[in-house]
């Protein structure tokens, strides 16, 4: 199974490695912590601080993936543009 497949399964959850970053949190499985995945849910708070709240921030993320998908909604890609792999 591909990541596409995989990320279309559950938008909202990556099945790879599962969390989730609602404003300033950021929930990560336990075993599943990477400097990558960090990173990546780090831009999201940053995404979510330009719109100020997450009322603000949610519809729009939303409305993002249910028009291009997960995977190619405009905030994933520009948090995956982000991600550092290595310091
Ligand atoms: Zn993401």
């Amino acid at each position: 199974m591909g990541q596409q497949e995989l990320y279309q399964r559950k938008p909202w959850v990556c099945q790879v490695c599962n969390r989730l970053t609602l404003g300033h949190t950021v929930f990560i499985i336990r075993g599943c912590k990477t400097v990558q995945l960090l990173s990546h849910e780090l831009r999201h708070v940053h995404q979510y601080e330009q719109f100020g709240s997450i009322a603000a921030f949610l519809p729009v993320y939303l409305a993002q993936i249910v028009e291009v998908g997960y995977a190619n909604a405009a905030f994933e890609v520009d948090a995956r543009s982000h991600e550092v792999r290595n310091f």
